[in-house]
């Protein structure tokens, strides 16, 4: 079947382009994009001006959105500090709450494999002052449970652990992190950026305290993004933009009413269709997996086989560089996951992390399927892929 499909398209080579990246960023829904134009013209108003139609015909649209984002993760509309997106709600997130309790609570905790935003944020508190920890994750790449709760203590203002994470897609287990924050009453921030819309999540059933969340990796816009603060018993931050203190006071700054719309309707439809879309991202996932697996030996899936995302494949070819082989598959958007430097290639920090040798590392690639994916772009990137291992395992022996 490959073989024959393969010559079919040698022939009918065309440039397409087939985005495979849904990690990075998902497309706006059309119907978000159409929920979102008439707020930039003849809905124009500021959310904030109370005194006219136009400010009050924003702001109904920014609460509508904010309901809608809410009842996503099962929270209340008060809950959701619209931000500028994800890393800026773990920033607010980490520093906010770490500056507030510092001194009853100056230890912060965080989670190798974590993003960099939140890396960096706990990094500064560091430098800042604050005592950290970096719980180290077990070689299927789930957080070590002994280790983070041997690192929690009375003096740990916020835990910060993802939902989902962005390279590997491994679902943390965020119920028992969660109860292993509240046992020593600390926070819990969840990075969940990845995993909102895809996967259930309540912030009331997980008992999660600060969950931060990305509109354009759910279909939205780029720009905006969301942080949960639970308000019951109240969660303390410190602000870190000061101004005219809309947001509860915790993120000044006139919202931008559009990019609330478009967000308010991406979680809209995420909610609406998560179950269909998730069983058909899984299938399509499955099928680039075990077509590619049928044709292709020497391959390995980095992060727990099953507790993952079902749209994110990490996958290591031996003998392969990625890099390489995303230079001979340009039809093909797929993320190496490594960071250059200004020298040389690393290997990505994440999949260090979980104990995968350079080599191995340097293989990998991330594949991202998303909403908008299709059976035949499954199985052409299935082709193309296969045919560049080949070629480069040949080129690399002769
Ligand atoms: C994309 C992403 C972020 C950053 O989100 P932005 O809205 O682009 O700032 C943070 N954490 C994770 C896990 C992500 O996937």
């Amino acid at each position: 079947m490959i073989e024959g499909s393969l010559d079919l398209a040698e022939k009918n080579r065309v440039p397409v382009s087939i985005y495979l990246d849904n990690q990075a960023t998902t497309p706006t829904d059309p119907r978000v994009t159409e929920a979102m134009l008439p707020y930039f013209t003849e809905k124009f108003g500021n959310p904030h001006s109370a005194d006219h139609a136009y400010g009050w015909d924003a702001e109904d649209a920014v609460e509508r959105a904010r309901a809608q984002v809410a009842e996503l993760i099962g929270a209340e509309p008060r809950e959701i500090i619209f931000t500028s997106g994800a890393t800026e709600s773990n920033n607010l997130a980490i520093k906010g709450a770490a500056r507030f309790h510092k001194d009853r609570k100056p230890h912060v905790v965080t989670c190798v494999t974590e993003h960099k935003c939140v890396l960096e944020s706990v990094r500064r508190l560091e430098r800042e002052g604050h005592r950290v920890t970096f719980v180290p994750v077990l070689a299927d790449g789930l957080i070590d449970l002994a280790a983070l709760a041997d690192a929690v203590d009375e003096e740990t203002s916020v835990v910060s652990v993802m939902a989902a994470n962005n390279e590997i897609g491994v679902l943390q287990p965020i119920d028992e992190i969660a109860a292993i924050c509240h046992e020593k009453g600390a926070y819990f921030h969840c990075d969940a950026a990845q995993a909102v819309g895809k996967i259930p999540l309540s912030v009331r059933e997980t008992q999660i305290d600060l969950l931060s969340i990305s509109a354009h990796k759910v279909y939205g816009p780029m720009g905006i993004g969301a942080l949960f603060v639970r308000r019951r018993p109240r969660v303390r931050l410190e602000a870190e933009i000061d101004g005219g203190g809309q947001e509860r006071g915790l993120r000044s700054g006139t919202l931008p009413t559009p990019l609330c719309v478009g967000f308010g309707e991406a979680a809209r439809i995420a909610h609406a269709e998560m179950e269909e879309e998730r069983a058909r991202v899984e299938v399509l996932t499955e099928r680039l997996h075990s077509s590619l697996l049928a044709s292709i030996p020497g391959i390995h899936l980095n992060g727990h086989p099953g507790q993952r995302l079902s749209g994110n494949l990490n996958l290591s070819f031996e003998g392969v560089d990625a890099a390489t082989l995303l230079r001979a598959v340009p039809e093909l958007c797929l993320s190496t996951g490594s960071a250059c430097t200004s020298a040389s290639v690393e290997p990505s920090y994440v999949l260090q992390a979980l104990g995968l040798d350079a080599d191995l590392a340097r293989g990998s690639l991330r594949v991202g399927v998303g909403r908008f994916n299709t059976e035949v772009e499954i199985d052409q990137a299935v082709i193309l892929l296969a045919k560049a291992v080949s070629r480069i395992r040949e080129e690399k022996q002769g």
